[in-house]
């Protein structure tokens, strides 16, 4: 079971399912709405339970990101024409019994650090 919450607890998320794909992205849009890297693995969106008044925003006509309107915490990430969501590893309650795979968008990301955990990265 996995368990997460925002910054102020008034959003929460939990799943049964095993998530897939922890990946690092690095998008000029996950830099700007999570102040650096955002975390993230995902699982179906229907088994993705959601509680809490989260705020959805949409960032391209084929994705949408949902945050707490009260604490700002950038909780999920969702391609609408997808059926799963994904959910920020940061706000999920340890130990998260997952390991990093992969860094992606590095094309995008800030000239102020490096990665140099060898993990693959696709630009
Ligand atoms: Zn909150």
């Amino acid at each position: 079971m996995i368990k997460g919450h925002c910054l102020c607890g008034a959003c929460t998320f939990e799943t049964d399912a095993a998530p897939r794909g922890p990946s690092m992205c690095h998008c000029g849009q996950c830099r700007r709405q999570s102040g650096g890297i955002w975390s993230s693995a995902y699982v179906a969106r229907a088994a993705l339970r959601i509680s809490g008044p989260v705020k959805w925003f949409a960032s391209s006509e084929n994705a949408r990101r949902g945050f707490c309107p009260e604490c700002g915490s950038f909780l999920f990430w969702e391609a609408l024409d997808e059926d799963t969501c994904s959910f920020a590893l940061g706000a999920i309650s340890n130990p998260t019994g997952l390991r990093l795979e992969k860094h992606i968008f590095t094309g995008d990301k800030g000239d102020y650090y490096d990665i140099a955990d060898g993990l693959p990265q696709k630009e």
